[in-house]
């Protein structure tokens, strides 16, 4: 192994190592800490903001379309999971079950929760009895969990936080609307809060969700060429709905059984907003999402009267900007030195950085540095919120940019399978390949070259094949895929 190479943070370098990167700024950035039972996490306050703001946009979303909000326990009977067979059999391993509780071993054991569908839909069975009760749409925002044996700081831990939509229609015209709304809302969020451009599409029928006719997914390309499942939107059809024996009557009196769909975004998105965004100087966050948008640095060079005068300046500016509507945060700790007072606001990936000292309070100015790319100018006081306001739009629209850009270099499209080979074997890529769609063949692909289907793109949807044969075996393809190695 070569020796690492550190900037002047203390972070190794994103391009040397982009695992042992992400560790050091989810640790240096204070967004996450390991506990205790190991493959579970402390999620400090710069990392719960950004969790919070994204329950705020997305929680606003919801509402406006009728989801209310509502919380189910934890502590879920196990006969409820081995009711739906095929939903535990994806499960199982991941399950963890309290067998012993207030000092004696339980009767019947309880899982904790690792999704919500059975305990639910149960309970839909007692709330829906009429066409007049649909469509249902409920969500909570909960922690689950999931035994995991590999972890990884907000991509996989064995507890995390997340919100899970379960809805109940009439039939599969209307449920299949709420799974494309819910997809569409993912996709919307991460393109214009998280200035991310993914993937989004359906999920084949092995690496669905178990309990699911059609699963869809966001997929994120991650810097490194490999693949980051960001939320996805279920069409349970009545699976769950047929077991716990949820019916209503329609208008013509006669019993139906309705259908359901569940989708979900957790705290992993955060992991893929470190990921896509970051450098070699830690943290970068898009305007949108970031808790503090703007930090404004007082500069006083060890100087006490000077010292007051830039505490009142950046006061003057702190206000306007507060009053432009703008999330801004201010440093006057002079204690520290200027060099570590930068370092830290550009780890922790603050958007926007305005510095003032002598020479901007004499001439009434601002310095501005974004921390995107570095770049600095000079804007005059009167026009500072304007300019700003400006400003933060740039940044977050460059960031959408560059991940598109990267999205697109990470992705190439291939017709043989030697090329597909040989293009994995040189680096990690999505690759787009025409494929026939059978399971066996998708197996075949993922024991001899590693990678799993990410999805069908709903804008390749329409464009079937003819003519043309699947990247691996011998029947014809039917549409181009996205192959790619998962986190
Ligand atoms: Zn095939």
């Amino acid at each position: 192994m070569t020796e690492k190479s550190f900037n002047k943070k203390g972070l190794t370098k994103k391009s040397e190592n982009i695992s042992d990167w992400y560790h050091d700024v989810v640790l240096r950035a204070g967004l996450a800490e390991y506990s205790d039972i190991k493959g579970t996490m402390i999620i400090k306050p710069h990392g719960y903001a950004l969790w919070e703001r994204t329950q705020a946009v997305l929680d606003g979303w919801f509402k406006e379309d009728g989801v209310q909000n509502c919380y189910f326990p934890i502590f879920i009977p196990m006969s409820l999971f081995e009711k739906e067979k095929e939903h535990v059999a994806g499960f199982s391993p991941e399950l963890a079950v309290v067998t012993h509780a207030g000092g004696e071993e339980l009767a019947e054991p309880i899982a904790v929760r690792p999704t919500s569908e059975t305990v639910i839909t149960k309970k839909f069975a007692d709330w829906i009895q009429s066409y007049r009760d649909l469509p249902m749409k409920l969500n909570q925002w909960c922690n689950v969990v999931r035994w995991e044996k590999r972890t990884y700081p907000f991509l996989r831990t064995s507890e995390f936080l997340w919100q899970e939509g379960h809805t109940v229609h009439t039939d599969k015209k209307d449920a299949m609307t709420m799974v494309m709304t819910a997809l569409e809302w993912y996709a919307k969020f991460y393109r214009e809060h998280y200035a991310i451009a993914p993937y989004v599409g359906l999920k084949s029928q092995s690496e669905k969700f178990a309990g699911a006719d059609e699963t869809y997914s966001i997929e994120i390309v991650v810097p490194d060429g490999k693949a980051l499942q960001a939320a996805t939107s279920h069409y349970l059809a009545d699976h769950f709905t047929k077991v716990f024996d949820v019916q209503y009557l329609n208008e013509a009196g006669e019993k139906k059984i309705p259908h359901q769909t569940s989708w979900g975004l957790s705290t992993r998105a955060i992991g893929g907003l470190i990921f896509v965004h970051g450098d070699d100087s830690g943290l970068v966050l898009p305007p949108a999402i970031a808790p503090q948008q703007i930090v404004v640095i007082g500069i006083a060079g060890k100087d006490p009267v000077m010292e007051e005068k830039i505490v009142t300046y950046v006061g003057h500016i702190h206000k306007i900007l507060k009053e432009a509507g703008l999330r801004v945060v201010s440093d006057v700790d002079f204690r520290k030195t200027l060099g570590y007072r930068i370092n830290d606001w550009e780890l922790r990936g603050i958007p926007l950085r305005i510095e003032v000292g002598a020479k901007e309070l004499e001439s009434k100015t601002a310095t501005l540095a974004r921390r995107d790319n570095f770049s600095k100018h000079s804007a005059n006081f009167d026009l500072l919120s304007v300019e700003v306001s400006a400003l933060l739009s740039i940044i977050q629209k460059d960031l959408f940019k560059k991940s598109e850009q990267s999205r697109d270099d990470l992705t190439v499209d291939v017709s043989t399978w030697d090329e597909f080979k040989s293009t994995i074997s040189e680096k990690k890529v999505f690759i787009r390949a025409p494929w026939c769609e059978d399971a066996s063949c998708e197996a075949a692909i993922k024991e001899e070259a590693k990678v799993v289907t990410r999805c069908l793109e709903l804008d390749r949807f329409q464009e079937v094949l003819s003519g043309t044969t699947c990247v691996h075996c011998d029947k014809p393809a039917i549409h181009k895929w996205l192959f790619g190695q998962g986190y």
